[in-house]
């Protein structure tokens, strides 16, 4: 058993540390957000993760998991601390490490004997040199002598599927500069270990590095495929039959082949732009990315074309979305395509509603802006009701299966934008839509 704390207790550092208590670690999560861990002190997740909620009240109930503002306390008692707190994209696309230096800065000023500092983070390649930096001149500041050790361990982890992913993962990377720093984190995964999940060791400059570009190559994956998707559309030929070929192909993997309305979330938009900084401050383009970065703008806006041109005009509609979250089973709005989509619908003259079943409450202050020209719905039916055209952003199971009988009963339209490919083009146009997928 091993004394963890977690600092930042948002997707990343709630979900970590709930499951390596889950694993038998004694495990604090510190934020310095109150009412975030007043919530959880009181058994409310403050996010939408599914199957979060039952592992994090097992373990605060078998004393496995507490939570606290007290930085102090978490770092004198815990001999393993990971920082887990947002990296947002600075003004300039490279990501924004206050939050994580101001991290190592609390950790130095309070610790009191040797410490392991895990970065969980995604942070630029130096970051952990600059962590170790940090440390070094605040104890020098306190005149204190203690051995310490940084380590870089980047989480590969899906929103929405969270939990599998840190239970299941395909590797686990750990970039370490010390024998004993590394002992201490098969400790921490040993649960994995024991169940054969790869453990790759490096440096922490590769362990930083490989975050980067496999983010960067998954985004370039979605990309490709959306601008495949785009020419299928040209030509007359068939997207998803193109992907499912492709991915048949082993060297290709069928992961990360569904055209859509472009990536968005808290970590592929930031992330390639970080890449593309790091590559230039070094004196090098990874132009790949800096292409992807603008075809993904592209194909947002192409989602917008796609409507009007459907529509003929969209001034004085009323058009029901479905779904805001950059994807299904996550309240999380970062960077979601509908940020763009629909700011841009309504300057042209579109009314909205909105149903999106965990999105409500994030998309209200995301789109207050466009207020006004939005109604949220508590349904799908709701939504669709007395609309001139209904548009699915975000696959969620429930739109899977809409009752299109009863679409129509409720004056549903016949206009229908299908940005996910979720349904098939044939039967839609059999049933009598104007339908229209992505590449389809
Ligand atoms: P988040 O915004 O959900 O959570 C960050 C938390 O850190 C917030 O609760 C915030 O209040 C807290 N915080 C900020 N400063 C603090 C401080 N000084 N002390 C204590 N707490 C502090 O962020 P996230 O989505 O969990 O991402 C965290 C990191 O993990 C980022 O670098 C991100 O790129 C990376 N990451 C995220 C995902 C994901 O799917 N969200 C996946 C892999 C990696």
């Amino acid at each position: 058993m091993t004394k963890i704390a977690v600092v930042g207790t948002g997707y990343v550092g709630l979900v970590s540390g709930a499951i390596l208590s889950d694993f038998g670690h004694t495990v604090t999560c510190v934020d310095i957000n109150e009412e975030k861990i007043q919530d959880l002190i009181n058994g409310k997740i403050p996010i939408y993760e599914p199957g979060l909620e039952s592992i994090v009240q097992k373990n605060t109930y078998y004393k496995r998991l507490s939570f606290t503002t007290d930085i102090k306390s978490a770092v004198e008692d815990n001999e393993v601390i990971f920082i887990a707190v947002g990296t947002p994209a600075a003004e300039d696309g490279s990501a924004d490490l206050q939050y994580v230096l101001q991290v190592a800065k609390n950790i130095a000023t309070y610790m009191n004997g040797y410490k392991v500092i895990v970065n969980k983070s995604t942070v630029p390649v130096g970051t952990g040199q600059k962590v170790k930096e940090m440390i070094q001149t605040t104890l020098a500041e306190r005149e204190a002598d203690f051995s310490f050790d940084v380590v870089s361990n980047p989480e590969f982890l899906r929103e929405g599927s969270a939990v599998r992913d840190f239970t299941h993962p395909d590797r686990v990377v750990v970039g370490a500069e010390s024998e004993k720093a590394l002992e201490i984190m098969k400790e921490v995964y040993r649960v994995l270990y024991l169940n054969e999940t790869p453990l790759v060791e490096t440096d922490l400059e590769t362990s930083e590095m490989i975050k980067y570009a496999a983010n960067a190559y998954l985004a370039m994956k979605i990309t490709f495929i959306n601008e495949v998707a785009n020419v299928c559309e040209k030509v007359g030929a068939d997207v998803q039959k193109v992907a499912k070929a492709m991915g048949q192909d082993g060297r290709i993997s069928p992961k990360f082949l569904n055209s859509g309305p472009g990536y968005g979330g808290s970590c592929f938009p930031k992330d390639t732009i970080a890449l593309a900084r790091i590559a230039e401050e070094n004196g090098e383009t990874i132009s790949l990315i800096e292409t992807t970065i603008t075809a993904n703008e592209k194909q947002k806006q192409k989602m917008v074309d796609k409507i009007i041109n459907g529509l003929g005009d969209v001034d004085g509609k009323t058009l029901c979305i479905l779904g805001v979250t950059f994807k299904p089973n996550t309240d999380d709005m970062r960077d979601a395509p509908a940020l763009v989509i629909l700011p841009a619908l309504v300057k042209l003259g579109a009314k909205l509603k909105i149903y999106d079943p965990e999105g409500r409450k994030e998309g209200t202050w995301r789109l207050k802006e466009i207020e006004d020209s939005i109604v949220w719905c508590e349904t799908s039916y709701e939504a669709i009701e007395n609309t001139d055209a209904t548009v699915i952003l975000t696959e969620w199971n429930e739109f899977r299966n809409l009752d299109f009988d009863k679409v129509r009963q409720i004056g549903g339209s016949n206009n229908f934008f299908d940005l996910r490919n979720i349904y098939n083009k044939k039967s839609m146009i059999e049933k009598g839509f104007n339908y229209y997928g992505v590449g389809v």
